[in-house]
């Protein structure tokens, strides 16, 4: 697919719109973020990543006229079999705040020792002329027994990188903001998605 000249962020989660469009502007050339459209909510029926991310990104190219990008992110435990997954955001509840989702994945777990986990995005870029593509990222880690650090937001404070660009026990939540866009499986997706474009 052809590189856009401009694209939409399919996103209504503040703290992900921030991090997207920090990532694509430190692209090579940066990727510009076309602000100031709205739509309609796309409620995320798929029972896959990609799958709700292309239907995200297909409904808000149709409405915007531009090329759309969406991301849709799960965190796969694997003391819990890979859940919560795709069903991450609502893990508590269908309206569940971060606090309460995070306060869960820490109650699930216990005690439990073997606590390794792995975010994984799917990025999906659509094209109001019906061209699509669906690319991922995957960071691994492992949970922590409580939440440590302020930044970043959703299960970052309990999840702590491991193995990816040195970031030697720390949470997300515990990293800078840049490193995070550097090393995240959000940041990894959108830069495979950029590889691709010609
Ligand atoms: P969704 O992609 O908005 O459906 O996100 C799924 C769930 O994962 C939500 O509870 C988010 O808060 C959480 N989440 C998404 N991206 C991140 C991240 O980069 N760090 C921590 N939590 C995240």
């Amino acid at each position: 697919m052809k590189r856009p000249h401009g694209v939409v962020v399919a996103s209504k989660n503040a703290d992900k719109i921030v991090e997207v469009e920090a990532v694509l502007a430190a692209l090579d050339p940066p990727v510009e973020v076309i602000p100031g459209h709205i739509w309609e909510d796309v409620a995320e029926t798929q029972d896959t990543l990609a799958g709700n991310a292309l239907l995200k990104a297909r409904a808000v190219a149709a409405a915007t006229g531009h090329a759309a990008i969406a991301d849709d992110t799960g965190l796969e435990v694997d003391a819990l079999d890979g859940a919560p997954g795709v069903h991450s955001a609502r893990y508590a509840g269908e309206s569940a705040t971060y606090e309460e989702n995070v306060e869960k994945m820490l109650r699930e777990l216990g005690d439990a020792e073997g606590r390794g986990a792995r975010f994984r995005t799917a990025v999906a870029l659509v094209t109001p002329a019906g061209e699509e593509l669906v690319v991922e990222g995957v960071l691994e880690g492992v949970i922590t027994r409580e939440p440590r650090g302020d930044g970043g937001f959703g299960y970052d404070p309990i999840f702590e990188v491991v193995g990816s660009g040195g970031a030697d026990g720390r949470t997300l939540a515990e990293i800078p903001a840049a490193e995070k866009n550097r090393i995240s499986h959000r940041a990894q997706a959108l830069r495979a998605l950029a590889e691709v474009l010609t």
